[in-house]
């Protein structure tokens, strides 16, 4: 339930916004504004003293995007939003406002590519050490924990593996330490699960995929407590300044109001898909996070309430074999992103993860015959005829 009581599907409508006072405009208005006048001078230094609150300049706030920061954060469950302008943007503001030159993360194994590059970057440019866990017990977190350890950053479900961390064991195991949790929700999105009920700290989403879910924008979204997020509106989000812009809101804001219906298609589509591909003589493996028979699905069924859109997959043979696959696809399109309304299909190692080395790949799973599918919106047999033709082909 949202903060004030709503249940999801009302929230997703109607958080953040009353078109009272809004010339009764039903959709948010879009202020398409860099700036704010003041009244007088008294008044620009008291909203930059911050003892009267209003907008300054849009890098500082915009009530477009305040909308679906509030949006956001009432269906995380979370105290307050920021919205950035990517997924990356986000990521990287919430790990520089945490850390400092010789501080040390813990982060799960299988992280997207952009994420893991960037712990990269922290380590090689300001010396922040990471070490990488797959948080299957207790122990092994608490192994990695030191001094200089500032937080713990976990992906579930794994890009693009789909293994699935069990976030109450890994935010028990941080509270006890007072370290920070931090969730990538990207692939699950907060229709299907909500780390902070768990007792994890940050949520991060590339709003790019489900959040936007038709594949025309670019941004991020972070939802956690007030305190920690006005310090990183203080800081990273307006020193950096990768801000949202209110047009690209308004897209979002859009996009959300159907979540829990698209949600509920891809979760339908991609069970139908995920079984027929089980059965495919040519299929060697599929990962899906509501696999029942999968060693994980105790956890999904903590975590999880269905199972999301994204399945990965294995065909026999080599990278060209994969390729090949891929290039006999015919209504599938051939493309990284994910969560859009069109079903598209990735080759990880040459492509989100074609930058990690062979030895990174290995150790997270990622084989050269490992394909993701992000399973759209059409209808599902549809979507299985186009594989099926191809796999034939093999
Ligand atoms: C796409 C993605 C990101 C990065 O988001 P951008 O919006 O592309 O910057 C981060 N995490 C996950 C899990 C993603 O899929």
């Amino acid at each position: 339930m949202s903060q004030d009581d709503k249940l999801f599907d009302t929230s997703v409508v109607h958080d953040g916004y009353d078109a009272k006072g809004m010339l009764g405009s039903l959709s948010v208005p879009i202020f398409q504004t860099s700036t704010y006048a003041f009244e007088t001078a008294e008044q620009g230094e008291r909203r930059f003293s911050g003892k009267e609150n209003g907008y300054i300049y849009t890098r500082l706030g915009n009530p477009t995007v305040s909308v679906l920061e509030e949006r956001i954060a009432a269906l995380e469950g979370g105290e307050k939003g920021l919205a950035f302008s990517s997924g990356m943007a986000a990521i990287a503001s919430i790990l520089i406002a945490l850390t400092k030159t010789g501080d040390h993360i813990i982060c799960s194994a299988g992280l997207y590519g952009g994420t893991f590059s960037l712990f990269n970057l922290l380590k090689e440019k300001y010396k922040i050490q990471f070490d990488i866990s797959t948080m299957e017990t207790r122990e092994q977190i608490e192994s990695l924990i030191r001094p200089e350890t500032r937080c713990i950053y976990v992906e579930t479900p794994i890009n693009p593996t789909m293994k699935l961390i069990d976030l109450q064991m890994v935010a028990e195991v941080s509270s006890k330490h007072q370290l920070p949790v931090i969730v990538d929700n990207t692939f699950a999105t907060p229709y299907l699960q909500r780390p902070l009920e768990l007792g994890c700290d940050v949520v991060i989403h590339s709003a790019t995929k489900y959040i936007g879910g038709h594949g025309d924008v670019i941004a991020g979204l972070v939802v956690g407590k007030a305190e920690f997020l006005n310090q990183v509106t203080m800081t990273t989000l307006k020193d950096i300044g990768g801000v949202l812009s209110p047009f690209d809101a308004w897209l979002l804001l859009r996009g959300l109001r159907t979540l829990p219906v698209r949600m509920e298609r891809h979760s339908q589509n991609a069970e139908k898909i995920f079984s027929l591909l089980k059965d495919h003589p040519k299929v060697a493996a599929v990962y899906y996070p509501g696999d029942p028979e999968a060693f994980q699905y105790e956890i999904f069924k903590k975590q999880m309430s269905l199972g999301g859109g994204m399945i990965s997959f294995e065909i026999e043979g080599t990278k060209e074999d994969a390729q090949h696959f891929l290039n006999l696809l015919k209504l599938i399109k051939i493309a990284v992103s994910l969560g859009d309304t069109e079903t598209l299909i990735e080759h990880p190692a040459t492509m989100t993860h074609g930058l990690l080395s062979q030895e990174e790949r290995d150790a997270v799973g990622i084989r050269d015959q490992l394909i993701r599918l992000s399973v759209g919106l059409e209808h599902w047999k549809d979507i299985w005829a186009d594989l099926k033709q191809a796999l034939d082909q093999l």
